[in-house]
């Protein structure tokens, strides 16, 4: 992976975007991503790693604006049967249900026909979002409550959603009253005010203000929007991260006293085995808070100001809960690199971090204020035993299996045409010892192969003009031919066998 190769693939997304090829575009900004993480993690001076995070987080902007307005071009894609457009009707919120007129039935199971607008895009559609004023006002109001209930607002909105959901259901029934609908109208407006009220942000006196402000803004993601079916294989982490996390955030009364959940849960693996996208999902099925730290990010992006950085981490994760706090390269605390200085400042994030995880425990036993502490780590045998003690459930998340190769293969490529001669099957023969994000890279390549032959040798404004269909082209056994020469596996088989010995010695699945 060098810089030049993440260029190119941000080249490519850019020109893809230029030219209104969104999809590809969606796919080669997640490649430059995971390219630049990928690179980023062989980088060792903070200064130069500090820049690589400011390009990378432009660069997720650039993907973020494209995901969006992909997304708006997809939503207002219509589906027609017989002659109306069915999806807007949806659009229209002052209308009665549909299925109510009985002159167009809406079929709840056809993937194609939208679900009601959120909230938020209603109001984006609309463009009668809340002002400003209106939101300073809700969080002093806010402030107010929390002060005399103590009620956290996830647990709120939790409720809300639970209303929501209820009213959609009952919305579904074959044949309300006009009384009951209006009733259920208006209670999704009263959720949706609730909703907005009842949004809470973290409020921070004095000096540490900045620095809550910009872990908020860094650090916290309020829903990552990733779920166990966007994640190939891996079944027994699924279990066990369920049984270990999941659970004791849904049924908190239960898991008390010996049943307390783990202080904290260690996966370890090669890189790009889905660890990440392990953390993000728990954090989407139990609906938390998500806070996405880096051990480096802690050590050095904040220098000075670390162990601050770590206290407030928790105090806001308290205030969010429930909320799950993922540290990614959690090894990177422990082990000594640099100078010393460096290595000093490590030495003292990695004890406020012992000690908040050891208050973790107290505050887990309040029912709905659970904080789930889940590490990652592609060097376990970095981690020092004190870390590795309050981490005590320690999971592996091995290199895909054949078959988890084949349903990789199936995620990479489901938003792209394959020829049907192509044999998914064989190709996931040929990528044993291959991890996900090596397979993803393939997927990405293979995909890019013919576009890259027609654009080559043209300049941006020739490659404005040329139509879409000939760009979208299936992609072919030989475009993944092709990728595989160019794509070799990133993991070793030494490797492989320090991680088998280290979790013989030290794993707990
Ligand atoms: P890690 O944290 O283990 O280094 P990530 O979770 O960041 O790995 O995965 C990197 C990329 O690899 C993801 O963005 C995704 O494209 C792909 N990937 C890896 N494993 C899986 C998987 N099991 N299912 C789907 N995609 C995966």
């Amino acid at each position: 992976m060098n810089p030049r190769e993440i260029a190119d693939n941000l080249t490519l997304a850019r020109e893809n975007t230029m030219i209104g090829n969104y999809s590809n575009a969606e796919v080669l900004y997640i490649g430059a991503i995971e390219m630049l993480n990928q690179f980023m993690r062989t980088i060792g001076d903070p200064t130069s790693k500090n820049q690589w995070e400011e390009a990378l987080k432009k660069v997720s902007l650039e993907y973020e604006g494209v995901k969006r307005l992909n997304q708006t071009l997809q939503n207002f894609r219509l589906k027609t049967k017989g002659d109306l457009p069915i999806g807007t009707r949806r659009l229209c919120r002052d209308e009665q249900p549909v299925r109510d007129t009985g002159e167009l039935k809406i079929n709840d199971d056809d993937p194609d026909v939208w679900p009601p607008p959120t909230p938020v895009e209603y109001s984006n559609i609309r463009g009668n979002g809340p002002s400003k004023s209106k939101i300073s006002n809700v969080k002093k109001v806010e402030t107010k409550r929390k002060d005399s209930r103590g009620v956290s607002s996830s647990t709120s909105s939790r409720r809300s959603e639970t209303l929501k959901t209820k009213v959609t259901k009952k919305d579904e029934r074959p044949s309300s009253s006009k009384s009951d609908r209006d009733r259920d109208q208006e209670q999704v407006v009263q959720n949706e005010k609730s909703d907005e009220t009842e949004e809470k942000k973290f409020e921070c006196h004095g000096m540490d203000r900045e620095l809550a402000d910009t872990l908020e803004r860094d650090i916290v993601q309020k829903n990552p929007n990733i779920k166990w079916d966007d994640i190939a294989d891996l079944h027994e982490a699924k279990r066990l991260l369920e049984e270990a996390v999941v659970l004791p955030m849904l049924m908190p009364e239960f898991f008390t006293g010996i049943r307390r959940p783990w202080k904290g849960v260690l996966m370890v693996g090669p890189p790009g085995t889905g660890k990440t996208m392990l953390a993000k999902a728990v954090a989407t099925e139990c609906s938390t808070t998500f806070f996405n730290v880096s051990s480096s990010t802690l050590t050095s992006k904040y220098r000075g100001e670390s162990e601050k950085m770590v206290r407030l981490l928790f105090e806001m994760a308290r205030f969010y809960a429930p909320s799950t706090i993922f540290i990614d390269e959690i090894d990177s605390l422990c082990s000594r690199r640099g100078s010393e200085s460096e290595h000093e400042a490590s030495r003292r994030v990695k004890s406020e971090l012992l000690v908040q995880m050891d208050g973790i425990t107290a505050n887990n036993e309040e029912p709905g204020k659970v904080v789930m502490v889940l590490a990652a780590t592609n060097f376990p045998w970095d981690i020092d035993e004190a870390l590795r003690r309050r981490l005590e459930k320690r999971i592996y998340i091995p290199l895909p299996s054949l078959e988890g190769r084949e349903a990789l293969l199936k995620i990479n490529l489901r938003e792209v045409k394959l020829d049907p001669e192509v044999n998914l099957a064989d190709i996931a023969e040929r990528l044993d010892g291959f991890s996900g994000a090596d397979i993803t890279n393939v997927c990405r390549d293979a995909s890019m192969m013919s576009m890259r032959r027609k654009i080559f040798g043209l300049r941006p404004d020739q490659i404005k003009k040329l139509p879409k269909e000939e760009l979208d082209l299936p992609v072919t056994s030989r475009d993944f031919h092709e990728a595989l020469m160019k794509n070799n596996k990133s993991v070793s088989s030494e490797d492989l066998e320090k991680y088998e010995k280290w979790m013989n010695d030290f794993g707990s699945s």
